[in-house]
Parts: C-alpha cells; structure tokens; sequence
C-alpha cells in the first residue's frame, strides 16, 4: 500500500458564513480530540515521512482548541516532519493565533473574494480585512489568498486580484465555481478578466521579478491526470466517517442510501478501522478509477478521445456537484480548461494541492 502523505481533519460543520457557492450542508457536528488521536495513531505507521495535516470546515477556527491539541499531538507523538495547513474565511483569526500559526510555520489558505466579497458576505468585508492586514504585519509569507469567482462576479476579477496585489498580498490565487453553469457571454468575460489579470501579474513580475498569481505557476502534471483520493490522502469528517477525499463527503456524506456512498466511504471511525485489512483495498481500488482519460463529458464523449487529455485535469467531485454523476463533466467545464490554457499559455491546474478547488 502507498503512504498516506496527505490527511485532512473536518473540525466541524459549523460556519459562521454562508457563502453563495459553498457545497458544504451546515450542521452541528464536530469531530472531538479522541476521533483526532485515534485516527492520526491509527494511521502513524502507514504515514510517509513527510505529511500534510490540513485543517478544514466549516470554519476551521470555531474548534480552535482542538486545532491546538491536535498539532501538540502531532509534534510530540510522531516521528514525522508535519506540514501544517488551514482553510479559513478569516473574520475569527486573531494575532494570538497567527503566531500559533507562524511558531509551527502553517500555510494558512484564506478565502477572500476581493471586491466580490459584498456578494458573498457584505457584512464580512471590514472583519476579513483587519485579519488581512493582521496577517501582512505579523505571517507575510505563511499565507495566500483564494478569491472564488462565479458568473455572477467574473466582471470582478482583474480588478480583485489588482487591488489586493496593491496591498501588498504576495500569493494569489482565483477559482472559478464551476458547480454552476456559465453561458457564452460569462466565457467571454471570464476570457477577458483573465487577459487583463496576466498582464498585470506580467507587470508585476517585470517591477518585482515575483509571480504573485498561483495559477500561472502551475502546471498539470506530466501524463494522464488521476484524483488522488485515496491513494496517497484520507480525510475524516465532522460525522466521523473516512473518505479518499473531503470533497466526497459534499458529494456524497448525505446520501447513505446512494451505492456510491458505499462505494467511496471507508466507513466510521471503528469500522475504518477494523476492516482496514479488508475493506480498505476495496474501497481505494474504487477510487483509482477517477482517472481523467476515464471521465465523460455531459455529451457521452469519452476525455481518453479528447486532443486535450493530457492538458486537462477536472476534479471528478466538483464535476459531479453539477452534473450529479462522478466523472461526467459539464460543458462549460471544458470551456473553463480552454480559456485558462489559452490565456495563461500553460496546461490548466491539477488539481491537487490541500483546499477546496473549483474547475
Ligand atoms: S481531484 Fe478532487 S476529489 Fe480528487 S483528490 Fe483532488 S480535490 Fe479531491
Ligand atoms: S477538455 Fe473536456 S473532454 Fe477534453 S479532456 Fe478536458 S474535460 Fe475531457
């Protein structure tokens, strides 16, 4: 069996926001320090020697204690270099947990949309940006900011990215959400938004000699992309379950019912657990299926035929949260994929890095 290197910890269910396009069913459930332990000592001797523990939601710093104890645990039980990361919205981060962050030098993820912020949350914008300029004076280098994009917001973009580039932000990195569907007129405007942000972080790059814009260092890794649920990461969720990946759970955690729910849940805690002989192999061989050459497009053309196969990567579970079947992409999707190619001049992003991921 390969190496856990990546393991994602769902705190809670419990958000203090409800963003417009957050898939997550809010709830009550949070996951308590004896589910942390048992999970992370259960796993330490199939961990590789490098980890990534990521923190996640709902949001994440509403269990602030359990964040805490959880990398006290990490850093005095286990042998193993920990990279700590964390997603959140920002308006619960104060500078005492800041410095908690930058002592065990955690990439921090905060999600901030920019000037679209005031369709997302009006009432977020000032707490989110007094925890921006918290994190500019005290962590500068310990964190980056995803900003989410829909068609609704797309006109923003450029000028988001722009404006927080002039207060001094030195990591960026826009998604668009493709749960929902976008219209040619939106492809055209995203096309648009996305040729004026490059030549603004080209710019940027002349004066600094900086790439700001994540999205223009990536790059889809060589061959035929697959979903790296399972394989080399796990997650556990707020109702205690184990998934290959959080984002199943969005998918899938409220339909028992479903064969897929079956078929890509690892079980609760115990079960995961004691049937990790047996029902663990079974359940990963189900997800290295999850390959893009294996993925259909609503149109019943097979991507393993398309002339874009090894430039493109799509998240089977953010395709499925807008076509409702693992693996079958919306049409717009590809789109997306063409217009990022095209326009940055690289293969579009892989999407495999800790935090929730759009297109
Ligand atoms: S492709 Fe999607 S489901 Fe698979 S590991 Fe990446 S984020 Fe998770
Ligand atoms: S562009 Fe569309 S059809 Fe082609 S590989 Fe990507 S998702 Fe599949």
């Amino acid at each position: 069996m390969q190496k856990i290197s990546s393991l994602t910890l769902v705190l809670s269910d419990q958000c203090n926001f409800s963003c417009p396009y957050c898939p997550q069913r809010r709830g009550e459930k949070t996951l308590t320090a004896g589910d942390v332990t048992t999970f992370m000592d259960f796993l330490q001797p199939r961990l590789s020697e490098e980890v990534w523990l990521g923190f996640y939601g709902g949001e994440p710093l509403l269990s602030w204690p359990l964040i805490q104890g959880t990398v006290d645990h990490a850093c005095r039980s286990f042998r193993k270099r920990f990279r700590f990361t964390l997603t959140t919205n920002g308006s619960l981060l104060k500078k005492e947990y800041i410095l908690f962050f930058k002592k065990h030098r955690f990439d921090l993820a905060l999600s901030y949309d920019g000037l679209a912020q005031k369709y997302r949350d009006a009432g977020s914008i000032t707490m989110v940006e007094a925890a921006l300029k918290k994190l500019l004076r005290y962590y500068p280098e310990g964190y980056a900011i995803h900003s989410v994009f829909t068609p609704k917001t797309v006109p923003l973009l450029a000028a988001s990215m722009a404006e927080l580039l002039c207060q001094g932000h030195a990591r960026l990195q826009y998604a668009v959400d493709a749960c929902v569907p976008w219209k040619k007129a939106d492809l055209a405007i995203l096309a648009k938004q996305l040729e004026r942000l490059t030549t603004i972080c080209v710019r940027h790059r002349e004066k600094t000699g900086k790439t700001p814009l994540k999205n223009l260092n990536d790059t889809a890794g060589k061959g035929i992309f697959a979903c790296s649920a399972g394989r080399d990461r796990l997650a556990l969720l707020p109702d205690r379950t184990v998934w290959g990946c959080y984002l199943f759970y969005d998918l899938l955690g409220h339909s028992r019912q479903s064969p897929d729910y079956t078929k890509y849940c690892y079980g609760e805690l115990e079960g995961f657990m004691a049937g990790f002989k047996g029902g663990f192999p079974a359940v990963t061989a189900n997800y290295a299926d999850l390959r893009q050459d294996y993925f259909f497009s609503e149109k019943k053309k097979l991507c393993g035929l398309c002339a874009d196969l090894e430039r493109c990567a799509v998240c089977p579970v953010v395709a499925a949260l807008a076509t409702g079947t693992l693996a079958v992409i919306p049409a717009w999707t590809c789109q997306l994929k063409k217009i990022a190619r095209r326009v940055h001049g690289k293969p579009a992003a892989a999407v495999s890095s800790p935090g929730r991921q759009w297109a």
